[in-house]
């Protein structure tokens, strides 16, 4: 017998609870209840009747290297018998120092100061203020330099400023008239792609597009910011290669700030540490969150070079202070699971031991990528979206009402993995620590998950 009451957890939490991202009669349906998490163990979790599943989608793309990380639980108790918060306003403890030169060092060159806040959504808020504000500092309160460009399909976060940069309908539109305006340029969605072309015979031309708004609006742009090398939440949509660096080089020749976000990509997600890496690109801001803990507890930075953070010096009648911070930035407890985090990177040489696992993901997938409802699978290191159609050679989607996303990853986990759907791409986003075995397993329920629904989902059309 379990010690969890699960039918008295769920009815409170029918009653009580306001879950984020969900919708309350979807969830109140599912059978035979949502389900209740109560312990982790390496890269499974544990549920309120002792089933276990394999966590294939890194508990919301935040866990690194398993749950209950012996090295990162010993940091967080030892930092309990230090203290567990105090404030960085106009002060400071070592934990956060300690932090803040270990992402100087791992970040790329120049980027040298660190501001902590505790979510991916505020990393971008932070960023986009802290660009605004230095054309502001640097060229005075005349300057035209105030607008920003985005990627359509972007998701920045969730706060209004994160939502303006962002471009996913669904989410995104019902806020609009909330909304700063911002230039929206073309994503890299090959598989439908928004000028009409095909990706054979393109040569690029979203980055030419790109190029073109830079022209038309440099005048007006304090900063650009992009999902290096993938877009998540619209699905995982992988940029063309060397579209980043084609960014990177009109940004600066305009001398506009970059902002990248990489607060899904970073911490070895795509292969390197940080996926600008893969394009030797150097952004003016780099936002990070997710993974910084090893998914253990809230934290952010917002990473900017000097050349930033020294427009905003000053005696203080200036007023080019910074007005901006959290009341748990830089929590000591969460500075310390980052720090263990990091270490670990290390000691195990983390980043070298993923590349045989990507590598394996994709020939696993190929058994995937056959199915007549996949219309595409889209890869970037651990993160993977398959992308569900009705019919594969006119790439139709099918009916949103059916929910066939949804339906697939519901099978999945009575198969014992948890996934998530965004719409009907199903991704799969697991753990750096995931085994062999363990990635031949998420695949293979994956996949009769996908069958076992899409082939239902026909007789039901
Ligand atoms: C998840 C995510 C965010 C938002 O992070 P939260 O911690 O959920 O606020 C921002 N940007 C990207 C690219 C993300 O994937």
């Amino acid at each position: 017998m379990s010690e969890f009451d699960t039918n008295e957890l769920v009815r409170r939490d029918l009653s009580h609870v306001w879950h984020p991202f969900t919708q309350a009669e979807e969830y109140e349906a599912e059978s035979p209840h949502p389900l209740v998490v109560v312990e982790g163990d390496g890269n499974y979790l544990i549920d309120s009747d002792g089933n276990r599943y394999l966590d294939g989608i890194s508990s919301l793309w935040v866990n690194v290297h398993g749950h209950r990380e012996p090295r990162i639980d010993a940091a967080i108790r030892s930092q309990l018998d230090q203290v567990a918060h105090t404030t960085m306003l106009g002060a400071t403890h070592p934990t956060a120092v300690d932090l803040a030169s270990k992402l100087a060092a791992i970040t790329p060159e120049g980027l040298t100061r660190v501001f902590y806040s505790d979510s991916g959504s505020t990393a971008v808020e932070v960023a986009l203020k802290m660009a605004y504000q230095y054309w502001l500092e640097r060229e005075g309160s005349g300057t035209k330099r105030t607008g920003f460009l985005s990627f359509s399909g972007a998701y920045h976060g969730d706060t209004i400023g994160s939502v303006s940069v962002g471009g996913i309908d669904t989410f995104h539109e019902k806020f609009n008239r909330l909304l700063f305006p911002v230039i929206h340029s073309p994503s890299g969605y090959c598989y439908r792609c928004e000028l009409g072309l095909e990706k054979s015979s393109c040569d690029m031309a979203c980055a030419s597009e790109f190029e073109r708004l830079l022209d038309e609006h440099q005048n007006e742009l304090a900063a650009v910011i992009i999902e290096p090398l993938a877009q998540g939440a619209s699905g995982i949509i992988t940029w063309p290669e060397g579209f980043l660096k084609r960014v990177r080089q009109a940004t600066s020749s305009k001398g506009i700030l970059l902002i990248a976000d990489e607060v899904a990509t970073g911490f070895g997600r795509t292969g390197t540490m940080f996926a600008c890496e893969q394009e030797d690109v150097i952004p003016d801001l780099l936002c990070m969150a997710k993974g910084i803990t090893g998914g253990y507890l809230p934290l952010a930075a917002t990473v900017a070079t000097e050349q930033i953070f020294d427009a905003f010096r000053g005696p203080y009648t200036e007023l080019k202070t910074f007005f901006h911070g959290h009341s748990y930035t830089g929590n000591p407890l969460a500075c310390s699971a980052a720090l263990a985090n990091l270490r670990i990177f290390e000691e195990d040489e983390t980043i070298a031991a993923i590349q045989p696992k990507i590598d394996l993901l994709a020939e696993c997938l190929e058994s995937v990528a056959d199915l007549k409802q996949v219309g595409e699978i889209r890869q970037r290191g651990l993160m993977i979206g398959i992308e569900l159609v009705e019919n594969k050679e006119e790439k139709k989607a099918y009916p949103a009402d059916l929910r066939v996303g949804r339906a697939v990853t519901l099978a999945a986990r009575k198969s014992g993995v948890i996934i998530r759907p965004l719409g009907d791409v199903v991704v799969l986003m697991p753990p750096l620590s995931i085994t062999p075995d363990q990635i031949r397993l998420l695949v293979r329920t994956t996949r009769e998950a996908i069958i076992g629904i899409t082939e239902k989902a026909t007789q039901d059309v």
